[in-house]
């Protein structure tokens, strides 16, 4: 008898480190996703931009707080402290921008409607008109596509070939308070590639160890290069995974890809029960297209 209560102790405090590690399960977030080179018009409806702005002062508005995605992540996961809002118990809100075109962090002219305020200026005139202390965990996570070669292409075959997929800008963001920089991908599988070594066109087909040290470990690689800064969230290209990437190489893989979490795009609000390597995230344009319609989406 003794031998066994002995034993079961023995499990129960090999168990502990894990308990204390493990996340608030009151938490949720509510992951948003903006691509700045959405515009086909300058209202909410239409460009990613202005629905960006209108965004952000109505769920301040509405009392949501904002959060960094790393201090998220730790927070749902690894026991991480975070401010959230009790009285309500509204999600928290994360936001994040895919593909890392210029018009994140630039004001350019956009082929057909006029100039845009860059994703950073917005985040830095909502910060001007209410205060740093307004909402001191705002801070966007920029999902950058490593190969400048892709990126050529890409720009090339679905921007204007402006060259407004650049990298000059990435160490400055991955340091600015507003900003951080994610990985996503080597270059997207994107179906503007030319076939190589891999089929192309997906993210679902990423199903080799191969593969993904490619898409991820040496984007990330390519990535701190740049900015000094290994990125610490994976968003998945086109929000599509394999069995094999999330529940394989992620989870057993860490002291590689070095990522805390990898984000795909089904909706839903994020908490600890989620899995780590697939989170749910909101897209501006297809779940919302106005700050009413996101208020509703959200539940509040
Ligand atoms: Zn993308």
């Amino acid at each position: 008898m003794g031998i066994i209560s002995n034993s079961l102790v023995k499990v129960s405090y090999s168990f502990l480190p894990i308990r204390i590690r493990s996340g608030d399960p009151t938490l949720k977030a509510a992951i948003l996703t903006y691509h700045s080179q959405n515009i086909a018009g300058n209202d909410t409806t239409n460009n990613d931009h202005k629905a960006l702005a209108a965004d952000l002062h109505e769920l301040h508005g509405a009392g949501y707080r904002f959060v960094s995605l790393p201090s998220l992540v730790g927070s749902l996961f690894d026991g991480g402290p975070i401010e959230k809002n009790p009285q309500t118990g509204q999600p928290v809100v994360c936001l994040t921008f895919d593909d890392g075109c210029d018009y994140d962090v630039r004001t350019l002219e956009f082929a057909g409607f006029g100039m845009q305020a860059g994703f950073l200026s917005i985040l830095e005139d909502f910060v001007q008109q209410h205060g740093k202390q307004a909402q001191p965990g705002l801070q966007a996570t920029s999902f950058v596509i490593a190969s400048p070669q892709a990126r050529q292409i890409i720009d090339r075959g679905s921007l204007f070939g402006q060259g407004h997929l650049s990298d000059d800008w990435w160490r400055a963001a991955a340091h600015h308070p507003l900003l951080d920089i994610g990985n996503h991908g080597w270059d997207h599988n994107h179906p503007d590639l030319v076939a190589g070594q891999y089929p192309r066109g997906g993210f679902t087909t990423i199903e080799t160890i191969e593969h993904c040290r490619q898409q991820v470990v040496q984007a990330g690689a390519f990535i701190n290069d740049k900015t000094g800064q290994w990125p610490q969230v994976f968003a998945y290209p086109f929000g599509e995974s394999s069995h094999y990437i999330r529940a394989e190489f992620f989870p057993e893989y860490g002291r590689e890809h070095h990522c805390l979490a990898a984000l795909g795009t089904r909706p839903g609000l994020a908490s600890a029960r989620s899995n780590r390597w697939n989170l749910p995230r909101f897209v501006c344009g297809r779940d919302w297209s106005s700050p009413t319609e996101l208020l509703a989406t959200l539940g509040f």
